[in-house]
């Protein structure tokens, strides 16, 4: 499906919690007979019977999507005009498959199809009927039934994208025939009232997929490590195939040999802190151990609130920017939300994991080593299209991100500031020395180790005004403090 397309244009998505609020976009059961019946005859037009599932199957009715004449471009700087919605709402139905997560590669993996589709002109919306099979989307359905709505998202292949203002094509996001308007200026509103964004009027939607909203993808992975339960359990075979996706595992992941010299210096790191929790060392080893009074800083619960408005493919550019790295607390609060959620009863163990030194135990681990340095799940991708950041710019976020850096970044006046006020303040910063509890780290240390990696290679990337040797001490630290 996907690959068929490739050579020639692109595919975009399009988050339901990314689309104009005002669309009021959303997927529902069919549970009320009645509402069927009008549902089928005023929007999609045909005999209830034709919208009714077979056994196997459940009706689910979405509202897929508004279009730019009633509501604008959405939060990625997509449009798909009227004219777009009507003539094309049908490709969902005869290309379409509904997945899980856009693993859209093999077809064998759909949990269902749309079987209707419809433009209804007075709301300026596509609407869709689908069917999914009980089975195959127990998950799923349970969530719907249960929450009364499942996020979800669309992919769709266009041949070109064009310029709201200038209407120039454009062959993809990389495209260096682009116009500026969508280059340098998305999402901006021009004199003469256009705003810059990409017409989509060629779509052919080829998957719609149920998908967890930001966080809560990563969360949902660690619910499941934690639900498949004892100790003893931690196999990492299991936690692979539990927190990696079948299809980022797939990717051929090149850069692991830096992935792999960033461990080996936090892990050395690590046990510097780990081995002078005791006796405070002296000359550069002082102010290195000075260092730790740096990481002991938690970022108040009201701006990691803030943050997990915002997706982590948007967070971690946006974060590393600022030269921070969220410590093991703030990155389970920013996942799991501000008391762990269901999470909790396992997070003093999941801590004490990370703090028994897992980037040394990892050293020491060839298969948990390997599966950490070959995840991209965290990496940044500094060339991805990404000029249009859901929540960044918003004034909330860029206050949440100011109060972020100051108790995060490891840039080194932001480093030297924060040592001086806990010195000064005397807060303790305390250096445990954990011992391991288990042969094996916790799944979600090594989740916790994955994010670290990316993160830290991409603040060395992307932030100004930093030391590499402060930035592993503080990173380090943070694994280790009380
Ligand atoms: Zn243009």
């Amino acid at each position: 499906m996907y690959k068929e397309h490739s050579n020639t244009g692109f595919t975009k998505l399009t988050y339901s919690h990314m689309q104009q609020p005002d669309a009021h976009v959303a997927m529902r059961l069919f549970e009320d007979p009645e509402r069927l019946v009008k549902q089928a005859s005023d929007i999609f037009e045909c005999p209830r019977e034709e919208l009714k599932p077979g056994k196997d199957h459940v009706a689910v009715h979405v509202v897929a999507l508004g279009d730019y004449e009633h509501y604008g471009q959405n939060r990625n700087g997509d449009a798909f005009r009227k004219k777009a919605c009507e003539d094309r709402h049908d490709t969902f139905v005869k290309s379409g498959h509904v997945f899980v997560q856009h693993d859209n590669q093999d077809p064998e993996k759909a949990l269902g199809r749309p079987v209707k589709s419809a433009y209804d002109k007075s709301m300026g919306r596509i609407e869709l009927v689908l069917h999914v099979h009980k089975d195959k989307g127990q998950d799923q359905l349970h969530k719907l039934a249960s929450d009364g709505t499942h996020g979800f998202s669309m992919a769709c292949y266009v041949p070109f994208d064009s310029c709201n203002v200038c209407n120039t094509p454009r062959r993809g996001p990389s495209d260096p025939n682009q116009c500026e308007h969508l280059r340098d200026h998305l999402g901006k509103v021009f004199p003469d009232g256009k705003v810059a964004c990409m017409q989509n009027d060629y779509p052919t939607w080829f998957d719609i997929s149920f998908v967890h909203k930001p966080a809560d993808r990563i969360a949902y992975d660690l619910q499941k490590i934690a639900a498949s339960g004892e100790a003893a359990s931690y196999k990492l075979a299991e936690a692979e195939g539990i927190w990696v996706p079948d299809h980022i595992l797939a990717r051929s992941y090149d850069g692991y040999t830096e992935k792999l010299a960033t461990l080996q210096a936090l892990g050395a790191m690590e046990q510097f802190y780990i081995k002078t929790s005791e006796a405070r060392p002296m000359g550069h080893d002082f102010f290195l151990w000075e260092l730790r009074k740096a990481a002991s800083v938690p970022t108040q619960g009201e701006v990691l609130d803030q943050l997990r408005n915002i997706d982590i493919d948007e967070l971690m550019p946006a974060l590393a920017k600022r030269g921070c790295i969220l410590s093991p607390r703030d990155f389970f609060r920013y996942v799991l939300g501000p008391d762990y959620g269901e999470m909790k009863s396992a997070m003093p163990e999941v801590l004490n994991s990370i703090r028994s030194g897992v980037f040394s135990r990892l050293l020491k681990h060839a298969s948990s080593r390997e599966a950490v340095c070959k995840n991209i799940y965290f990496d940044v991708d500094e060339g991805k299209d990404r000029v249009y950041a859901s929540g960044v710019d918003n004034d909330l976020c860029k206050k949440a991100f100011v109060e972020a850096e100051n108790t995060n970044s490891v840039s080194t006046g932001l480093v030297n500031r924060r040592v001086i006020e806990t010195t000064m303040t005397g807060k303790p910063a305390t250096v445990v020395k954990q011992a391991a509890q288990h042969e094996d780290l916790h799944p979600a240390a090594l989740v916790y180790a994955a994010y670290k990696l990316s993160a830290v290679q991409a603040v060395i990337k992307m932030a100004n005004n930093i030391d590499d040797a402060v930035v592993t001490a503080v990173a380090a630290a943070q694994n280790v403090m009380a």
